[in-house]
């Protein structure tokens, strides 16, 4: 028998990644799933983005590029940070990978050693605590509830900081609960950072062009400079530009951790697809007007998600300020007894039972840290949504 690695022994596969694959396989057995249990746009990636990507392959753009990317997309990406961000990056403090995901992860298997501490506060993405455990460090979770609009407060990160701490990882807006910083509350966070300079900021930035309500983006390392030097500033154009099958992530930070993760690259998945990276510089360069007609599109289904979700039983759903995720909580119906006969005893029982009884997928709070509540996403379309949360008031109802 295969003898597996203990470091894996301690990690979770991908809970969003497991509902997914439930709700597809029940939906190719011929059951009516509404999915919202992927983080995905339903969005295409725009033409002008395609034909860059064509034109890659027609011109022969086939070859190997750089390991952590072309020095045309780092400047592209050096661009992009100047203009929509105020921070000034040389090509040689970027980053590219095969998506968000692996930058993140490029810049752990870099820093961490064993018994190094990474604060990732709750609820978290999913493959935060994983990916820390992955690297051999230990991740330090901070609860942030629904009384802070589940955003960590000064007090509860500084009550999270041992002199173990390597990194906090922030994610504004958030998945799971699409909470977004306010340029206040990042003041409030730097200001306990500043006392504690072994502490460094990987900030995931992923959702940046998902805000609502006139909500003012900012990014920490822009509210306060003193802090460059010790973020990781990440984002990428897999959920902006509705691209998230072509694989391009990328981060901006301090020279000498640039220069170590372009190590970790060089030695394990080389470069992301060259394709996919002349793509991402049109993306970056090329016009961004389809941006707010989308990010309209989301706020209305947002509003209509929110609405929809607040008028069943049980269920309580704050508004959040961006991203394409709510995270409601089911409180109110822990205890009841489903249609199947099965009393609901936690935020799993609720999301099992309701995929079965109504066939609508949604993402247990447990995979994220923070129960009882779930996950829903809407990046989906306004009419699966309208059904789906038919569907799911319907079901509240049927509890007893
Ligand atoms: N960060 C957050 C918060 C995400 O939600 C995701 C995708 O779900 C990623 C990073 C990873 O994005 P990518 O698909 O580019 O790896």
């Amino acid at each position: 028998e295969i003898r597996l690695a203990d470091a894996l022994e301690r990690v979770k596969p991908s809970a969003t990644i497991a509902v997914t694959t439930k709700a597809a396989e029940l939906k190719s057995a011929g059951h009516d799933v509404i999915g919202l249990g992927a983080g995905e746009p339903d969005f295409d990636t725009p033409d002008n983005i395609k034909e860059a990507a064509i034109r890659a392959i027609r011109e022969g753009k086939t070859k190997y590029t750089p390991a952590d990317g072309l020095p045309e997309l780092k400047q592209a990406i050096c661009g992009k940070f100047l203009r929509e961000n105020g921070l000034t990056y040389k090509p040689s403090q970027v980053h590219v990978a095969p998506g968000g995901k692996p930058v993140i992860y490029n810049a752990l298997v870099a820093t961490l050693n064993p018994g190094d501490e990474v604060i990732v506060p709750a609820p978290y993405w999913v493959s935060y605590p994983e990916m820390v455990l992955m690297a051999g460090g230990e991740p330090v979770i901070a609860p942030c509830g629904p009384n802070t609009q589940y955003k960590l407060t000064p007090d509860a990160l500084e009550a999270a900081i041992t002199p173990r701490t390597r990194w906090i990882i922030l994610n504004s807006p958030s998945n799971p609960t699409g909470a977004a910083y306010t340029k206040a509350e990042l003041r409030g966070l730097a200001d306990v950072l500043l006392r504690h300079p072994q502490v460094w900021i990987l900030t995931d930035d992923m959702y940046e062009h998902l805000v609502y309500d006139g909500f003012e983006y900012w990014t920490i390392a822009q509210v306060e400079p003193a802090l460059y030097d010790r973020t990781l500033t990440m984002n990428g154009v897999s959920k902006a530009y509705a691209m998230t099958g072509w694989r391009i992530g990328y981060a901006a930070g301090p020279e000498k951790l640039i220069k170590a993760m372009g190590k970790v690259i060089s030695q394990t998945t080389s470069n992301p697809s060259s394709i996919s990276q002349y793509a991402a510089i049109e993306a970056l360069n090329g016009p961004q007007d389809f941006l707010e007609p989308r990010r309209k599109v989301y706020q209305e289904r947002r509003d209509m998600v929110v609405a929809g979700l607040n008028k069943c039983e049980g269920l309580h759903c704050p508004t959040p300020e961006g991203a394409f995720y709510v995270y409601p909580s089911c409180a109110g119906v822990i205890g009841k007894t489903a249609p199947s006969g099965k009393v609901i005893e936690n935020d799993e029982d609720f999301a099992t039972e309701l995929l079965e009884t109504e066939k609508v997928a949604v993402v247990f709070g447990a995979a994220f840290g923070m129960s009882p509540a779930f996950r829903v996403s809407y990046a989906t379309s306004t009419e699966a949504l309208t059904q789906a949360l038919i569907r799911i008031e319907r079901f509240c109802a049927a509890l007893k």
